[in-house]
């Protein structure tokens, strides 16, 4: 059984960040529809488990990945919002953060140091700033 599977699964595509992506959408649309109990649902389910079974058995492993590169390509800023969302809650008690006038660049500095003199790491820019 196992020989088998490994032997099915030998030279497929495999799950990949767009492949979860779409299962992410599949297990919320099903909690949703519980809620909402939408009749032909259904249809959506099974394009949605057909896509990911497809990508994930794929043997054009090239063309499986220039999608995913795609989805990533439009996912990155999502990601990186929230990423950046959650190192500033992180650091809320212990860091400012601040953002160069000049070249937009995050700048990050200790709290509690009064007024400082922030200098931009990437265009050098200084600018004055209450920690
Ligand atoms: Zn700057």
């Amino acid at each position: 059984m196992k020989q088998w599977l490994q032997k099915m699964l030998y030279g497929r595509y495999g799950a990949d960040q767009l492949g979860t992506f779409l299962m992410i959408i599949f297990v919320c649309l099903a909690i949703l529809n519980l809620w909402l109990g939408w009749p032909h649902m259904w249809v959506i389910y099974a394009l949605l488990l057909v896509c990911c079974y497809y990508r994930i058995l794929s043997r054009n492993i090239y063309k499986r990945r220039a999608e995913n590169q795609a989805f990533m390509k439009l996912y990155a800023p999502v990601r990186n919002w929230f990423k950046d969302k959650q190192e500033r809650f992180r650091d809320r008690k212990t860091h400012k953060y601040f953002k160069c006038p000049k070249c937009s660049q995050r700048l990050r500095v200790p709290k509690g140091k009064g007024d400082i003199v922030i200098t931009c790491a990437k265009c050098h820019n200084r600018f004055d700033a209450h920690t």
